[in-house]
């Protein structure tokens, strides 16, 4: 298969790594400081990987759950790879299941970035770190 573009995941041009569109997107937000990677064909990679981990799962088998999970954890990476925030591509707490490993490390950090940018740096602050 063809490279795919990095920016939009679209094919690339030739020996290029973006199309032309995200060339431009990506120089001006690269200008603005708000740029985030995108790994546009090792998602797709790891994609195809969790596709056969869901497709091999056993629905009788003991581990049939963990082998679900294991293939939406590699969906996750690769939502993170195609510049998602950590936060879009697991998705909410519940999503996994209050009570699990996942479910709650997941419930545990939201509440500690939720704490963490709810304090807001006081004018004070500022100045004395500029
Ligand atoms: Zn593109």
């Amino acid at each position: 298969m063809a490279p795919l573009c990095a920016g939009c995941g679209n094919p690339a041009q030739p020996g290029e790594s973006l199309c032309a569109e995200c060339e431009n997107k990506v120089r001006q937000e690269q200008k603005n400081g708000v740029y985030r990677m995108n790994h546009a064909n090792l998602a797709r990679a790891i994609r195809l990987r969790a596709e056969k981990i869901d497709s091999e799962a056993d629905h009788d088998s003991v581990d049939y759950d963990t082998r679900r999970d294991d293939a939406e954890l590699l969906r996750c990476l690769a939502r993170i790879l195609s510049g998602l925030s950590v936060k879009d591509a697991f998705g909410a707490p519940g999503d996994w299941g209050y009570g699990t490993p996942i479910g709650d490390a997941l419930c545990e950090d939201y509440a500690a970035a939720g704490a963490a940018g709810g304090q807001r740096v006081a004018p004070a602050d500022v100045e004395r770190v500029g």
